[in-house]
């Protein structure tokens, strides 16, 4: 599907999702600035959304892209391709894909979002997320008659103390909301783990060995064997932890496919 399709059913959801009386609510609930330029707001409903010229700054993650890690390629490519980091190689997640390239504004907003503890930006980062969620393939499991799930990457509850909130966790349940999906929390992080930016891939995985484990206190909605998992970070780079992740929730779990969902593509 061309990517214009995306688009257009993606406001075709948002119209049906925010009916008038709720549009005159969140209409004084959210002031129309937007998020990336505090110019006035994309016209939409509902939660503030970016305004078109910094949608325009946006690099969309079009097609071709990895049909594993979700990384664009600037040239044609043959059906089904694999970039050199999946070729050959088995991933525990069944693919990864962002609607975004991470770079410039989109940066800039996650970094705010992460770093800055400007939370409100959950919902027009969770606004774009909500475009893939129209890709084929996403879209084909969401029709599907198993359950799917929004599952947050967990951090360590000590870096979520002094972050103040676990970003992945905002965005799953911002997601939820618009999208009418269930979010499971059912993945924490047992170990503080080192900084991955400076790591290279083995020692990102050797770094992230045994750093997760299934959250089973009773009062914990968990995903059932068979059930789908939409897996949801911010940015998504090497993929490391989307795969120890993934491992977890198909070993643990049984949960049949894991799609990784991110708000950008690093
Ligand atoms: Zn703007
Ligand atoms: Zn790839």
């Amino acid at each position: 599907m061309a990517r214009g399709g995306w688009m257009t059913s993606v406001r075709r959801v948002l119209a049906l999702g925010f009916g008038r009386g709720r549009r005159a609510l969140l209409g004084s609930l959210y002031p129309a600035v937007c998020p990336g330029c505090s110019g006035p707001a994309g016209v939409g409903d509902g939660p503030p959304a970016l305004c078109d010229s910094c949608m325009d700054e946006l690099e969309p993650v079009s097609t071709p892209y990895c049909l594993v890690c979700g990384e664009p390629f600037p040239l044609p490519t043959p059906a089904g391709f694999r970039c050199g980091n999946c070729r050959g190689r088995r991933m525990p997640f069944d693919f990864a894909i962002a609607p975004y390239v991470s770079e410039d504004l989109l940066l800039d907003l996650i970094h705010r979002f992460k770093y800055q503890r400007d939370w409100p930006l959950r919902q027009p980062l969770a606004r774009l997320m909500l475009e893939v969620l129209e890709e084929p393939r996403v879209a084909r499991l969401l029709a599907g008659d198993r359950r799917c799930w929004l599952v947050p990457v967990p951090i360590h509850w000590r870096r979520e103390r002094r972050r103040g909130y676990n970003q992945a966790a905002l965005l799953a349940s911002a997601l939820g909301d618009l999208a009418g999906l269930p979010v499971a929390s059912c993945l924490r992080r047992t170990r503080a783990t080192p900084s991955q930016a400076m790591l290279n891939r083995s020692a990102r995985v050797r770094n992230l060995r045994g750093a997760f484990a299934p959250v089973t206190w009773p009062w914990i909605r968990t995903p059932k064997p068979g059930d789908n998992v939409l897996l949801i970070d911010d940015v998504l780079t090497t993929g490391s932890t989307a795969s120890a992740c993934a491992r977890l929730l198909k070993r643990r779990f049984k949960v049949d496919k894991v799609v990784v969902i991110t708000a950008a593509r690093g």
